[in-house]
């Protein structure tokens, strides 16, 4: 099948490369030239797990292109995903700005009836607003051509997201014609053979699903770290307690790891997204509310941990971060708890020597002319004559360290772990002051 999908960011540019995997023909249309004519070079500009084997092998076998001419991709497809990004405005909307000029792209260009599939993750009613766009510029056009639109939230994780789109545990698809949904199952088929993961529903439904779910495990995540804070204050420890409440399985493990905070692209506007969308609809979301205001005090907790340790004041003090990516497995640093973190302790007129394993190059965008930081090689040397040491993200590689040399580097043994991956009694044992998230 003949398939364009506008926008490769992490969900565009792995849509893209998945279904070219399973034998479509694909071509990516991205305005940003750079990262078109890197793509076209085989190189992945995003730090994705098994993404750039399967874009190089697309390459390869003719069935990945990428263009910055979105008349050839409107032109191309039987199938245009819409993949842009829907960033937050001022007011927590999402910013719809993207999506629908790619929808004024579609009128201006289309030649024959197609699936226009929205994926990137919009307000209710976003379907129909498309709809309208591209019948609008196609009634200037005195074209009369037949289209469907398709509400098609992506579920993917970042850091996982080849293995999530190949293997999805549902496939939402929103909409009202049958042949549209038809249509969209034998586009999917290769990603749903096992058992049936497709789920047709109305596009309002499928929309606010996404949010839903986002807003599900936001509030997940915004409660255990609520309960983390009692627990710090009434003496019990929240890892045993998230043991003991995930044995439920009404409740299950997943999710309710307490931390410093969710950040990324998504759980963050997302929340903010579906708050504006309520509030529009003149219904009180308190609970929506909550979960952000918990997530926005969580992620002050490391500076105020460092601080109660060390002094109000931390002029002259080095502080080493471990973990600049929001999570492990991704170079995204977007509404990340190191920035946070990093930016307070800028504040206080700190010196921060930081390692992410893969981060470091989108640190180096974000921050590089800012004299207060050191982008170190490993994680050792961001440890070295440091007076403390934050770990924001809990990357594989900093679960098993070598105490020993940490200690003969920090010129204070002090750990603050954003991420609870020590053992307490081990690492005091190791001769450590250790802070960690609702822990004795
Ligand atoms: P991104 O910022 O990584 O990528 C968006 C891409 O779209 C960029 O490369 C940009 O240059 C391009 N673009 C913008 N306007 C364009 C236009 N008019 N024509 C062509 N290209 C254009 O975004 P992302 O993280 O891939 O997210 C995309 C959407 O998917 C968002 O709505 C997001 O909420 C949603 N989503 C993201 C994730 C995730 O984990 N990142 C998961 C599920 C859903």
């Amino acid at each position: 099948m003949k398939v364009t999908v506008v926008g490769t960011g992490y969900v565009g540019l792995v849509t893209g490369a998945c279904l070219a995997q399973v034998g479509n023909q694909v071509l990516c249309v991205d305005v940003d030239a750079d990262k078109v004519a890197r793509l076209r070079a085989g190189e992945v500009p995003i730090h994705e797990p098994d993404l750039p084997a399967i874009v190089q092998e697309g390459i390869v076998s003719g069935r990945l292109c990428f263009t910055t001419d979105i008349a050839e991709g409107v032109t191309h497809g039987d199938f245009l995903f819409i993949a842009v990004g829907t960033p937050p405005d001022e007011d927590g909307s999402a910013d719809l700005r993207h999506v629908l000029a790619v929808a004024g792209d579609i009128g201006r260009h289309l030649q024959r009836p197609v699936t226009v599939i929205n994926k990137s993750t919009v307000p209710v009613g976003t379907a129909q607003k498309v709809r309208a766009r591209i019948a609008a510029v196609l009634q200037d056009r005195a074209a009369d051509i037949v289209f469907d639109v398709v509400a098609n939230p992506e579920f993917l994780k970042e850091g996982a997201a080849v293995a999530d789109f190949m293997k999805p545990d549902r496939i939402i698809i929103g909409t009202d014609n049958g042949a549209a949904a038809e249509r969209m199952r034998v586009l999917y088929a290769p990603f749903n053979r096992n058992h049936d993961r497709l789920i047709v529903m109305d596009p309002a439904s499928a929309e606010l699903t996404k949010y839903a779910a986002n807003v599900m495990l936001a509030t997940r995540i915004s409660l255990m770290n609520e309960l983390a804070g009692l627990a710090e204050r009434m003496g019990a420890d929240i890892e045993q307690v998230r043991r003991g409440i995930g044995a439920d399985p009404r409740i299950g493990h997943a999710f309710i790891y307490p931390g410093c905070g969710y950040g990324g692209s998504c759980f963050p506007k997302d929340v903010r997204a579906l708050e504006y969308g309520a509030r529009q609809h003149g219904f009180d979301v308190p609970l929506l509310a909550a979960v952000e205001k918990v997530n926005n005090r969580q992620k002050q907790l490391l500076e105020q941990k460092v601080v109660r340790a060390l002094s109000e004041d931390l002029t002259g003090k080095t502080i080493a971060v471990w973990g600049l990516a929001f999570k492990p497995n991704t170079d995204d640093m977007r509404e990340a708890p190191s920035r946070i973190l990093m930016e307070a302790l800028w504040r206080r007129g700190a010196y921060v020597q930081a390692f992410d394993p893969v981060a470091m190059d989108e640190a180096r965008r974000l921050y590089g002319e800012q004299c207060a930081l050191r982008l170190c090689l490993d994680p050792y040397a961001a440890c070295e004559g440091a007076d403390a040491l934050v770990i924001c993200t809990e990357w594989q590689q900093f679960r098993s360290p070598d105490f020993a040399r940490m200690r003969s580097l920090l010129r204070q043994p002090f750990i603050v772990d954003g991420r609870n991956i020590y053992d307490p009694a081990s690492v005091r044992a190791e001769g450590f002051t250790y802070h960690a998230i609702g822990r004795p």
